[in-house]
């Protein structure tokens, strides 16, 4: 298969298209606008092998993402291209409905028209992937868990940006027919991801001995899966789902934020037993809660396993220790994706609301 996959320069995206060029025949075409969170240092040997091909391309862009259907051809897409950080959608949601919603329904039109001009089995096989969050089923107590059927409540400008995009790509095969897969995923962590986000975050200023900043209490909880865990869930649901149904996908790893914070500082100090910063667990400092903190995600991921057979291979524990060791022998990595302006800072206070 041919596969444009948007966002292939970010940090699922680019799990997805390495994954795809080392495990499979797929050939892809890696649609990204390089945004800050965009590198493709990320896609590793994957970049320059000859059955992977990159454009440089928002996905607002009508007329250019209409150009690389129609020059490359595609039979399937998968749509992972957004804004997904939910601090900065308190600070800047502009940016999450133009990229997200306007974005999505953009590629969208490009899909369906190219779909449409397709005949016989090419036009069967097609398939629109969109890759999707647990964070629009909104907040959990205690007990329960989000399945496919959970009512939509997003709570932040990220949440509510994907909640749109899924109603459109729901819309679309339902009104235009067009073979669309929705894929809501809870918290993935791992290899490659931008440190703004919480696992990262907290490995890269634990090794420079500075502040470990846990909002609130700490006691929010989520629910973590390795991304390469997730890629491969998503690559069965392309080549297996059933268009216009909808899947789960989650790790069945529920912990507090305080228990994620509190087990990369005990392996660091396994790992880098000679630092001065042990224990690294003397730098955590509790700071004000994010506006509107969703208190509780957990996936049922009982459908995705029932009908298309996936189950996760990594447990929270083995994932995490080959994060923590992934960063420490990649400060480089580390290093050149935050020389475009990021420098680990608080965000997410609606300070530029
Ligand atoms: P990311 O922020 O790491 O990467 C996003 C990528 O999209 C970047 O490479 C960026 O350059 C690109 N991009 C942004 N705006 C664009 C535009 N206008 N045109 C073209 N490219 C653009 O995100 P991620 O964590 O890899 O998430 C990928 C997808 O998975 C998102 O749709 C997200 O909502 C979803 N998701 C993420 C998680 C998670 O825990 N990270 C969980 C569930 C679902």
């Amino acid at each position: 298969m041919k596969i444009l996959v948007t966002g292939g320069a970010g940090f699922i995206g680019s799990a997805v298209v390495r994954q795809l060029i080392r495990e499979t025949d797929h050939e892809v075409v890696n649609l990204d606008k390089l945004t800050y969170a965009g590198n493709l240092h990320s896609l590793g040997g994957a970049l320059d092998d000859p059955r992977h091909r990159f454009e440089r391309v928002d996905l607002c862009d009508a007329g250019e993402v209409g150009r690389v259907f129609a020059e490359h051809r595609p039979e399937a897409v998968m749509h992972l291209a957004a804004e997904s950080h939910v601090d900065r959608s308190i600070d800047g949601p502009g940016e999450f409905i133009r990229t997200n919603v306007d974005g999505t329904f953009t590629l969208l039109q490009a899909a369906r028209a190219y779909w449409e001009g397709l005949e016989g089995g090419a036009r069967d096989r097609f398939r629109f992937h969109h890759v999707s969050t647990d964070e629009v089923y909104g907040s959990l107590g205690p007990e329960g868990y989000f399945t496919e059927e959970t009512a939509y409540d997003p709570r932040s400008p990220y949440s509510a940006s994907k909640a749109a995009s899924d109603h459109l790509v729901r819309a679309w095969h339902h009104t235009y027919g067009l073979p669309t897969l929705v894929t809501n995923c809870s918290n993935n962590y791992g290899p490659y991801h931008f440190p703004e986000k919480l696992i990262p975050l907290v490995i890269l200023r634990a090794v420079a001995g500075e502040p470990l900043p846990v909002y609130g209490k700490g006691d929010n909880v989520r629910d973590w899966l390795y991304v390469e865990d997730h890629a491969r869930a998503l690559r069965l649901v392309l080549e297996r789902g059933v268009p216009g149904q909808t899947y789960n996908i989650g790790g069945h790893n529920e912990r507090t934020n305080i228990e994620v914070v509190r087990a990369i500082c005990s392996l660091l100090d396994e790992l880098r037993p000679g630092s001065p910063q042990v224990p690294h667990a003397d730098r955590i400092t509790f700071v004000a809660d994010r506006p509107g903190h969703d208190r509780r995600y957990a996936i049922d991921a009982g459908k995705i396993g029932r009908e298309l057979g996936w189950r996760p291979s990594e447990t929270f524990e083995t994932g995490l220790r080959k994060t923590v060791a992934w960063y420490l022998e990649n400060e480089e990595w580390s290093r050149d994706v935050q020389t475009g302006g990021y420098r680990q800072e608080r965000l997410g206070l609606g300070a530029r609301s």
